[in-house]
């Protein structure tokens, strides 16, 4: 077996047991293999394991890479920070963006999403750690935005998604993703189904906390060789 092959290997069983070990059934959270700095080739190899839906942060790189992958039935998540002018091709080239923490981006993915698509996957990014991060809304404000964002066509919010500080305390980590789990409950009559949170190094934190969907990047293609932020 590949490298890759093993990792997927690994990360879905760290899945299993953490659900295991939270009580929820397995197959409750969706695994988004995050290919960011990643050549084609690698994709391909996660894609022959079985791995479908990939998670993209930059999107020159993705456009580059979803051309060359498009004989395959992918689907795109972009993960990314999302700059104004960069709405329309993120609107017409993913099925998912995680990071909408400002409803004037929600509102320009919106006119941008092409009709002859389904409509456009959305996460409101919540920011739990304060000053240190300029990216996410404050959780205070997150219930506000979520009922201007679920209003607008073309797109369907699915809901909440954060990035933590690093810190290797699982009880500090799941403390972090808390707020989110708070949120979902506190938007019940939105129909959300999704919290986005969890990466390689606090994944059993964050399904502890809720987590539907959580974004593997190094414990699947290996460590990577510039960093995301
Ligand atoms: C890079 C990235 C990930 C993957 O992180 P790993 O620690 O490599 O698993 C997940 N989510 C976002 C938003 C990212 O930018």
């Amino acid at each position: 077996m590949g490298a890759i092959a093993a990792g997927l290997q690994a990360g879905r069983k760290r899945i299993a047991r953490a659900c295991h070990v939270a009580g929820r059934q397995a197959g409750t959270v969706t695994l988004l293999a995050v290919s960011k700095t990643f050549p084609e080739e690698d994709v391909r190899a996660a894609h022959a394991a079985g791995q479908f839906a990939f998670g993209e942060s930059y999107l020159q790189e993705a456009l580059v890479k979803q051309e060359s992958l498009a004989d395959l039935p992918l689907e795109w998540h972009f993960i990314g920070p999302i700059q104004s002018n960069k709405t329309r091709p993120i609107a017409e080239h993913f099925s998912w963006v995680h990071g909408v923490d400002r409803l004037k981006i929600a509102q320009r993915l919106s006119e941008a999403r092409p009709q002859a698509l389904p409509p456009l996957n959305i996460c409101i990014q919540i920011n739990v750690s304060g000053e240190i991060s300029k990216h996410g809304v404050d959780p205070s404000a997150a219930i506000l935005l979520a009922q201007e964002v679920v209003s607008l066509p073309r797109l369907r919010l699915r809901g909440f998604m954060a990035i933590p500080k690093p810190c290797s305390d699982i009880e500090q980590q799941r403390g972090q993703f808390a707020p989110l789990r708070k949120l979902l409950a506190q938007a019940r009559d939105m129909n959300l189904d999704t919290l986005s949170m969890g990466m390689s190094d606090d994944l059993e934190a964050a399904i502890m906390e809720g987590a539907t969907l959580v974004r593997i990047g190094t414990a699947i293609f290996g460590r990577r060789s510039y960093s995301c932020e």
